[in-house]
């Protein structure tokens, strides 16, 4: 049949079209490496963008290319997702935090062609560049710096790169379906393995994702993502707001909580996002600094479970409605927020915090299901657990340079997650399942664990693993980290379990230590920690 409707294919140049005609004087701020604040617009980084997909091309870098970014979250960074992937290359976010070996080994997968480095990793590129044959260019995001070039010959400048490109530059017309970036898991087990995502597929999770139950950003908001870009898109923040217009914040290297406070206050944010760690840095800031948040309205909070404590103290103290959403670099990352239904409206704070501590319900275009171990389909009805899987027009098929798809035989892709989901759709992760404790054959929630013992004043943050036990396999140990200068025994923190978890899911052990291993991500390491303690228990 005829088409009878336009068909205009669903690319991250259209979005930077978009932003740059109805949006173009909307503010980015961008907190530089080098410290300095910098004010620029949507007109201008989508100007950048032209100018830089342009120079590129002349530098004969070829559609379909890899470009690796090095960086934190600042305007130039903003301009290469937009430039790399409207020029129809791929956008390759690497984590800076990773080891010089898994830097090595994720650029040589992807085989990338550039890379684009912030200052601070010009010194290591430098000591790895020889190992990474692929790459034939590298960019300082920058202005040129003599003292930088000594390290690394032959390495580009940003800023002079740009300046050679064609501000009119026009985006290549290729299908929906190309590949637009690049993101590797953070791989705790094994090798990273990497997620392609489409134009079409960041396209549909710009558009459903930022649904009034989504997201819900708009031309009024000042939107933060503290969620590095790095990791998945920055949760896809970037597209979002130059679809809507929203004023974009982008913090920079630091994102301490009173880095933070200072910059929500002064950019006047309405809407930050970031994982648990960073909001229970934010608190402290906030007491640190005293700084006037009160513009802050929202806050979107994932990467791991959200300890309930945070969220009336959020709103008590400071008016900030923390929402709750989950995902992974699988997904795009979006699989569920957190929104209330019409008939929790009129809830009591109390009530409705309780609804919004489950990770949400789906958006149209991802489905969830439960699965148990031998893969039949489990009931919807908030208690029966089982392993979550997820299927949906951001999902992963296929890793990149896999020739397997890693769904299962009807299509469906295992999250490794334990969940519930109630008859609404509203849904729990009970544990990650290589992370939940396995006590004489009954399981254990670590999440449920965690969130006691965060609640109480004394404890910035706790992790509860499985450590060995010779008559149970497993038994319950919690990991505490203390506020400094502020005492708790072991005797007070397993006293908050009482009455709240079965006796047999108190603890055996409270640990106590100064820093927990914080991964890439900002998420506790606990397989670091089952290393070191998981034997406390033995005889
Ligand atoms: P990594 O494996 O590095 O943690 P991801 O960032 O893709 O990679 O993490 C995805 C996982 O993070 C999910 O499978 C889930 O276990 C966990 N996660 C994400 N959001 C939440 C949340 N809101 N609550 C609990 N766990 C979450």
């Amino acid at each position: 049949m005829q088409n009878s409707m336009m068909h205009m294919p669903l690319v991250i140049g259209s979005l930077a079209d978009h932003a740059e005609r109805f949006h173009t004087a909307t503010e980015v701020v961008s907190v530089e490496t080098t410290g300095e604040v910098t004010h620029t617009s949507w007109g201008e980084v989508i100007g950048n963008a032209r100018r830089l997909a342009s120079a590129l091309e002349m530098h004969g870098v070829m559609q379909g290319d890899r470009c690796g970014t090095i960086a934190w979250n600042t305007r130039r960074h903003l301009e290469i997702y937009f430039g790399v992937s409207g020029g129809g290359m791929v956008c390759h976010t690497l984590n800076p935090r990773l080891s010089a070996e898994q830097l090595v080994y994720i650029v040589n997968d992807a085989r990338d062609r550039v890379l684009f480095i912030d200052r601070g990793f010009v010194a290591t590129i430098a000591g790895l560049i020889d190992q990474m044959p692929t790459v034939k260019m590298v960019v300082m995001m920058g202005a040129r710096d003599e003292a930088l070039a000594l390290q690394l010959e032959g390495m580009v400048f940003y800023d002079e790169l740009i300046a050679q490109g064609d501000v009119t530059f026009k985006w290549p017309k290729f299908a929906e379906t190309e590949p637009s970036s690049l993101c590797y898991t953070s791989g705790t087990t094994g090798h990273p393995k990497g997620v392609l995502y489409t134009h079409r597929s960041t396209l549909l999770h710009t558009l459903a994702g930022n649904s009034p139950d989504g997201l819900a950003l708009s031309a009024r908001d000042t939107v933060m993502p503290a969620v590095p870009m790095f990791h998945v898109n920055a949760w896809g923040i970037p597209y979002i707001a130059a679809a809507v217009g929203a004023k974009l914040v982008l913090p920079g290297p630091k994102l301490d909580g009173e880095s933070l406070a200072r910059l929500i206050a002064g950019e006047r944010v309405t809407l930050a996002l970031g994982v648990p760690t960073v909001w229970l840095g934010l608190l402290q800031g906030l007491e640190a600094t005293g700084a006037d948040v009160s513009c802050l309205r929202r806050a979107m909070v994932g990467g791991t479970a959200l300890p309930p404590s945070m969220i009336a103290e959020f709103r008590d103290k400071y008016g900030v409605d923390l929402v709750h959403i989950w995902g992974m670099t699988e997904t795009s990352p979006l699989g569920t927020v957190n929104q209330l239904l019409q008939k929790h409206v009129e809830l009591p704070p109390e009530d409705q915090a309780e609804r919004r501590l489950a990770q949400g319900r789906p958006p149209f275009g991802v489905q969830l299901r439960l699965v148990d171990s031998a893969g039949h389909v489990l009931p919807h009805d908030g208690v029966t657990q089982g392993e979550l899987q997820i299927r949906g027009h951001w999902v992963v098929d296929t890793y990149y340079n896999k020739d397997r798809s890693a769904l299962t035989f009807d299509g469906w892709f295992d999250t490794g997650d334990i969940a519930t989901i109630d008859p609404d759709g509203f849904m729990v992760i009970r544990d990650r399942s290589k992370d939940i404790i396995k006590s004489g054959g009954e399981w254990i929630s670590t999440v449920e664990l965690e969130n006691i013992a965060i609640a109480h004043p004394a404890v910035v943050n706790a992790a509860a693993i499985a450590a060995r036990h010779p008559k149970w396999d497993e038994r319950p140990v919690v990991i505490v980290q203390r506020h400094l200068r502020m005492e708790v025994s072991e005797e007070e923190i397993l006293a908050c379990y009482k009455g709240k978890v079965p006796s047999w899911q108190i603890p055996d052990r409270v640990l106590f230590i100064d820093n927990l291993p914080l991964g890439a991500t900002g998420k506790v390491v606990k397989a670091r920690l089952r290393e070191l303690y998981g034997d406390v228990l033995m005889p």
